[in-house]
């Protein structure tokens, strides 16, 4: 797969005969990625390909190993023969993700079922040079551990702004990243897309896709992560939100309080100040004198110790004040968190609701969700292999053409 333009579908004009082979192929496997267990009937009915074209498609695949195909038990049929039932062949296409963090960085290996295969971390350097070289030479290493025609892309998710066009951070307030050419210098030398996004939208970007095997799929909603900061992914109607500048989504730095605490932005009294991970282990080093992590804080929590369950409720409070304002300007059916909220989430839960009624009026609540993210510390890693996969199935968010330069590939 080296030209997403070649299996666009909303593409004006007529697409050549491979490509349209190649989009019939993916919506195929989409379909099959999306259903696990579909029979040939069903497929048909999803894709509106004719039963005679799945058929050969199918075929084609299977005789690829890109699908397997099985029987389903013969005890519940009672008249006829059984259809087969379709699954993609785990193992059969790889990428990789990689989630670069201030607290050191993970590259993994995924198949293309989403099945983490391994996992390497990168420690952290203040140097982005350094750093970047560091990840580049564990990239290549996973990258070329496969065939070049099995790896469909990598997906790496930075928490700062990019500037889409030069494919570089123009802002990372908490690595201390101001306008690093990273995709430049991370596709070096291997011929495999790399494709790039904030670390927040590519968490929700994950839930999305991960989350919708077998369950409801999300459609509206805003994923809340609270490491190193607070940063938003929003998704609207399916797609993720970038704004006209791919700046979308810096809800960490909305002011909570005017009079309030010094951002490392340089503003005043943002969000983040009161409900990101450093808020709650600064809380609890002020009430304790001690310096621990925000999972220790929860894990003190969890052992009843008064002093870190204030400080959660605290944080707690601070979190739900500034999500009446997601909720209210927004209208999300859920809104998901990561990190100390996500751990922490039977002791805050109530809290969190007490606060969203207090403040928001009841019918503006109906519906909504909140959730711990399904995906714990590796929402952002899930969501960097999740832009890899989602550029090769070419569905949801990344297939409308407004979006495509959002992302970019690498060798096409
Ligand atoms: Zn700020």
């Amino acid at each position: 797969m080296k030209s997403v333009s070649a299996v666009t579908f909303t593409t004006q004009g007529a697409l050549r005969k491979s490509a349209l082979r190649q989009a019939n192929e993916r919506l195929v496997l989409n379909a099959i990625r999306e259903n696990p267990e579909l029979s040939r009937v069903e497929i048909s009915r999803i894709t509106g390909l004719s039963p005679s074209s799945v058929t050969f498609i199918v075929k084609r695949l299977a005789k690829d190993k890109l699908i397997k195909e099985s029987r389903v038990d013969m005890a519940n049929y009672q008249v006829g023969r059984p259809p087969s039932i379709l699954q993609l062949a785990s193992g059969a296409r790889f990428v990789v993700g990689v989630d670069i963090t201030p607290l050191g960085s993970r590259v993994a290996l995924a198949d293309w079922t989403g099945t983490i295969l391994e996992t390497r971390a990168v420690e952290w350097d203040p140097n982005p040079e350094v750093l970047l070289r560091s990840l580049h030479t564990v990239i290549r290493a996973l990258v070329t551990s496969k065939p070049a025609h099995r790896v469909l892309g990598v997906g790496v998710a930075v928490p700062g702004t990019w500037d889409m066009q030069a494919r570089t951070v123009t802002n990372a307030v908490n690595l201390g990243w101001k306008d690093v050419a990273v995709a430049p210098m991370l596709e070096k030398g291997f011929d495999v897309p790399l494709y790039f996004d904030n670390n927040a939208n590519l968490s929700a970007l994950g839930e999305r896709w991960f989350r919708s095997r077998g369950a409801r799929s999300l459609e509206n909603f805003v994923f809340v992560t609270l490491g190193g900061g607070i940063g938003t992914g929003i998704i609207i109607s399916g797609n993720v939100l970038h704004g006209a500048f791919g700046r979308a989504g810096e809800f960490g730095h909305m002011i909570l309080y005017p009079e309030g605490r010094r951002c490392l932005c340089g503003n005043i009294g943002c969000w983040e100040e009161y409900a990101s991970d450093r808020a709650l282990t600064r809380l609890y080093r002020e009430r304790t004198g001690r310096a621990v992590t925000e999972m220790e804080v929860v894990s003190c929590a969890y052992k009843g110790e008064p002093a870190a369950l204030e400080c959660l409720d605290e944080a707690a409070r601070c979190l739900a004040l500034g999500l009446t304002s997601l909720i209210i300007g927004l209208n999300p059916e859920a809104i998901i968190v990561d990190n100390w909220c996500a751990a922490a989430w039977d002791l805050v839960e109530k809290r969190l609701w007490q606060v969203l009624r207090d403040r928001i009026p009841a019918s503006w609540l109906e519906g909504v969700r909140l959730m711990p993210s399904a995906h714990a510390a590796n929402a952002a890693l899930f969501g960097a292999i999740a832009l890899a996969l989602t550029r090769y199935f070419h569905s949801f968010d990344h297939s409308e053409p407004h979006e495509a330069r959002n992302f970019v590939q690498m060798g096409g």
